[in-house]
């Protein structure tokens, strides 16, 4: 149970340090619930136009870009005190408009407010390179800037966790920020925004602009005034700004889609490797980009080991998601229900064998914990990433069918594999084709490791030093020492 309750919370967009009416608006009905939760501003055109001109001023005359990396390191500090103080609330909104488990809002909301931390100290920590001989006697230095104006879209399965992934890295970097929260999510952004601007962030550097995907976020990828659009979403959707993006030459980052493994070796320790697959795919109603949702099992255990995990898939609890018990919550719509039902209804039709689960839970946006056993690549539950609580099985022997299984994706976001073997571990872990590989462990991130995809799971990176960097640009500044020879002899 939770110390905080909340009433249905009408929100505007946040600009300029401002909460600004809504001219249109959305209903929240929370997934787990059918109820309304929320009610945030439809935004227009218009509003992202006043959004990117505040952090465009913001940024090139306000104070922000212009404070020392120490400065903006204790306001960010400062952040993360509030932050911890508004906590449980933040993670209750989120509970509440995604339908995830409050326990699982809570650790996506104290996930955001260590990279606030980590952000604090790498603001302090902004360099270039020096070089002290080039020739004819000059020296070069190598700065790093901020990159500008940046627009942060972000999707509705981890609200404020991915908020946290972006925000602090943006803010530390000295940009200022137009942020564009999901349509079906947007309280907590909104609820952050105010408290970091309470806690020091100057009026105009960081706005949010809530609504759908088109008019505001492809208004905002196709504002001249935005230096840098930092997106997390589907493939389709990161194509499509990629396309809209291009007419203006703004830099992009695109964290996307993926089907990830789940790799099982027959060395593993089993009880770890049971519990670790179930969280791997299950996790967050498997509404998580990286969710292990293809489990490669090596033949010699995969009768017995796909027993055990069925088994344990079946005792899960699906159910009301502020529940102290709650494991597995509901899905984020009832379009995204039927899209789920759809893949389940593909599985059987392609000749998978459904080993438990399969259905929806009480009538509601629930689905129960889905495995399906003689998976096929060929199959559309092997190929397309589905976004729900549904494994597919299947398997293989050895390192060599391992990795031709795993790789055999358009993506590549994250692999997990479970092994004893010190050699299959590092063997795996180099030719594992993704951007994140965990070793008798799944799931796991620390702000100061990079994030991001191989191939149709995006590119560039987010979170760690390489995400911090995304959000700088870097400057060649030649200089010569003393009087050079004349240019044309
Ligand atoms: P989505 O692509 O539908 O929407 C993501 C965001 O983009 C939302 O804020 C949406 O309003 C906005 N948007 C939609 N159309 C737009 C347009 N034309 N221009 C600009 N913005 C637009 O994704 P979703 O359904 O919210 O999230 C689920 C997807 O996100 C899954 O595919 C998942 O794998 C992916 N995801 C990836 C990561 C990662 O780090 N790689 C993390 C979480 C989710």
């Amino acid at each position: 149970m939770s110390s905080v309750e909340l009433t249905v919370r009408e929100y505007g967009h946040f600009i300029d340090g401002e909460e600004v009416a809504a001219t249109g608006q959305i209903d929240r009905l929370g997934p787990a619930t059918g109820e309304l939760v929320a009610r945030f501003a439809a935004g227009t055109a218009t509003d992202v136009e006043a959004a990117v001109s505040a952090a465009r001023r913001a940024f090139d005359r306000g104070p922000w870009p212009r404070l020392s990396g120490a400065e903006r390191a204790r306001v960010l500090l400062d952040c993360v005190a509030a932050l911890h103080e508004r906590a449980e609330e933040i993670a209750m909104i989120d509970a509440l408009e995604v339908g995830k488990p409050l326990r699982q809002a809570r650790g996506d909301v104290a996930g955001a407010i260590g990279h606030f931390e980590y952000a604090a100290a790498l603001a302090q920590d902004i360099h270039g390179e020096t070089f002290t001989d080039l020739e004819n006697g000059r020296m070069g230095f190598v700065f790093r800037e901020p990159a500008g104006v940046a627009a942060l879209i972000i999707p509705w399965n981890f609200p404020a966790g991915i908020f946290g992934q972006k925000a602090p890295y943006a803010l530390a970097a000295g940009c200022t920020v137009v942020a564009k929260p999901s349509e079906l999510t947007s309280g907590s952004a909104v609820e952050i925004a105010r408290l970091i601007t309470e806690a020091g962030v100057p009026a105009g550097a960081f706005n949010v602009v809530t609504g759908y995907g088109d008019p505001v976020g492809q208004a905002l990828v196709e504002s001249p005034d935005v230096d840098f659009v930092s997106f997390t979403g589907s493939t389709a959707t990161g194509q499509r700004i990629a396309a809209a993006a291009a007419g203006s030459h703004k830099r992009i980052a695109l964290e996307l889609g993926g089907k990830s493994a789940n790799i099982v070796f027959a060395d593993a320790d089993l009880d770890d490797a049971v519990d670790g697959s179930l969280f791997s795919v299950f996790y967050n109603a498997g509404e998580c980009c990286v969710a292990g949702t293809r489990l490669l099992v090596e033949e010699a255990i995969a009768d017995e080991f796909l027993d055990r995990l069925a088994r344990r898939a079946g005792e899960l609890t699906v159910g009301d998601p502020l529940a102290d018990d709650a494991q597995v919550g509901a899905l984020i719509s009832p379009d995204h229900l039927e899209k789920v039902m759809s893949y389940v209804a593909s599985g059987k039709e392609e000749g998978a064998r459904l080993l438990t689960g399969g259905a929806q839970v009480d009538g509601g946006l629930f689905v129960e914990p889905t495995i399906f056993d003689g998976v096929t690549p060929q199959m559309r539950i092997f190929r397309e990433e589905i976004f729900g609580p549904v494994l597919s099985a299947a398997r293989f022997e050895g390192v060599e069918g391992a990795v031709a299984l795993a790789n055999d994706t358009p993506y590549g976001l994250g692999n997990t594999v479970w092994t004893k073997n010190v050699d299959t571990a590092l063997s795996m872990a180099k030719r594992l084709r993704s951007g994140s590989v965990w070793v008798n462990t799944s799931l796991d991130t620390a702000p100061q490791m990079p994030f991001g995809g191989f191939k149709a799971s995006g590119h560039g990176r987010e979170m760690g030093r390489a995400g911090f960097e995304a959000f700088t640009e870097l400057k060649s500044c030649y200089i010569a020492i003393g009087k050079r020879d004349p240019y044309f002899g």
